[in-house]
């Protein structure tokens, strides 16, 4: 899409099509949904190539920088085998019963810790359980 069509886009998503300044508070809002869309779409091709087989030399060919970088890049957070990833990855975990964040868990977070959705669901149980004896 050219820019005069993503302007245009903008202005049609602004809550004042006549305002110049909500046109650009709304193409800020596009140009970030479309760079997240960007890296999106670099995300699933590289994960695509190494499902493939591809190296990761053979991919940081691609994008002309190095294997480590390629790697570092597009690997995600906490994949690596260090005391500090571990550490991390523990310390990332649902306060309540240790279930590690993945595709499929998902967390909210606060101050002190972390719960993931099963224990929201669990929670959400109990407390409904502790209503209905009141
Ligand atoms: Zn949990």
């Amino acid at each position: 899409m050219e820019p005069p069509d993503l302007l245009a886009r903008a202005r049609s998503r602004s809550s004042d099509p006549d305002d110049p300044l909500e046109i650009l508070s709304s193409a800020i809002s596009l140009s970030t949904e479309l760079s997240d869309d960007a890296d999106a779409v670099l995300d699933l091709a590289v994960r695509e190539a190494r499902d493939a087989g591809a190296s990761w030399t053979a991919i940081g060919e691609r994008f002309g920088f190095s294997r480590q970088a390629a790697r570092k890049r597009f690997t995600p957070p906490f994949a690596g085998k260090t005391l500090e990833n571990r550490r991390k990855k523990r310390d990332a975990a649902c306060s309540f019963c240790r279930q590690r964040p993945g595709p499929r868990v998902h967390m909210v977070h606060g101050e002190a810790g972390r719960i993931c959705d099963k224990c929201v669901a669990l929670a959400g149980e109990i407390v409904a359980d502790l209503a209905k004896r009141r």
